[in-house]
């Protein structure tokens, strides 16, 4: 069969290092139009720093970052723009406090895309409704649950029409019943055709939504594969240890 999907993200030989600290080694990575892919790994292995990188937050130090075909260098790209194409949600949602939900979906597209406030509001609406809070338009942040303020955050990320979405641990930061709700809307992401890079403890969601699994330990993926396969039989030691510790 021939996989004619585009590569949406590449990632060849990349390394960051804080200072002494070398967090990621020589990571290769591929995720292809409308794959999700998921990252599990302990915590410290690198998860949040390699999505940082992706986006551009953070800077790599060497190694090549391909988006969509075009390798990104900040001498080169204007990273705000590169950024606009790769979404980001975070485990604390980070949104504006002292603007409505609605407000939060708007702000990028009209601040940093100069698109149209009416335009906006409809595209930001339509957003919202998908995400389940078709009701909340005109509240503020502080009066929404965990769950809701993620889906705001998710809502928020999809108006800048992104063509990846990058996703680090999304539900950690929230109480157990509330955790179902934004997997969900992740899921419905996902099958609408959303390409996404999800780093997350959630496995039965890897298991389900994911196309691929990154086992990642001290800054290096050691074990890749399909979810059920590498659930079901994991053939690194370091994999298994990880996977007893948290299935
Ligand atoms: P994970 O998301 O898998 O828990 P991180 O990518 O957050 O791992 O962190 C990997 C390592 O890099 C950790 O040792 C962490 O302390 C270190 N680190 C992350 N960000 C910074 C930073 N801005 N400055 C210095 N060290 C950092
Ligand atoms: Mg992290």
């Amino acid at each position: 069969m021939v996989d004619d999907k585009q590569e949406i993200i590449r990632v060849e030989k990349l390394n960051k290092s804080f200072g002494d600290l070398h967090v990621l080694k020589d990571i290769d990575m591929s995720v292809k139009e409308s794959d999700v892919v998921v990252l599990i790994g302990a915590s410290g292995s690198g998860k949040s720093t390699l999505l940082r990188c992706l986006n551009f937050l953070e800077i790599k130090n060497s190694g090549n970052i391909i988006i969509e075909g075009e390798k990104i260098e900040k001498n080169t790209h204007n990273l705000n723009e590169v950024r606009q194409r790769v979404g980001m949600v975070f485990q604390h949602f980070n949104l504006f406090p002292h603007k409505t939900v609605l407000g939060n979906v708007i702000e990028a597209p009209t601040q940093v895309k100069g698109i149209k406030k009416e335009k906006a509001i409809r595209d930001g609406k339509e957003l919202l409704d998908k995400v389940g809070l078709g009701d909340k338009y005109d509240v503020y942040p502080s009066t929404l649950s965990g769950g809701q303020k993620q889906r705001v955050a998710i809502a928020r990320a999809l108006a800048m029409k992104p063509d990846v979405m990058l996703f680090d641990e999304p539900t950690s930061a929230l109480d157990p019943e509330l955790v179902g709700e934004v997997l969900a809307t992740m899921k419905k992401l996902a099958l609408e055709g959303m390409t996404m890079v999800v780093v997350t403890h959630e496995m039965g969601f890897a298991r389900e939504v994911g196309d691929w699994v990154n086992y990642m330990h001290d800054g290096r993926i050691v074990e890749s594969g399909d979810p059920n396969d590498l659930f079901d039989n994991p053939k690194q030691e370091r994999t298994q240890a990880f996977l007893s510790s948290v299935l």
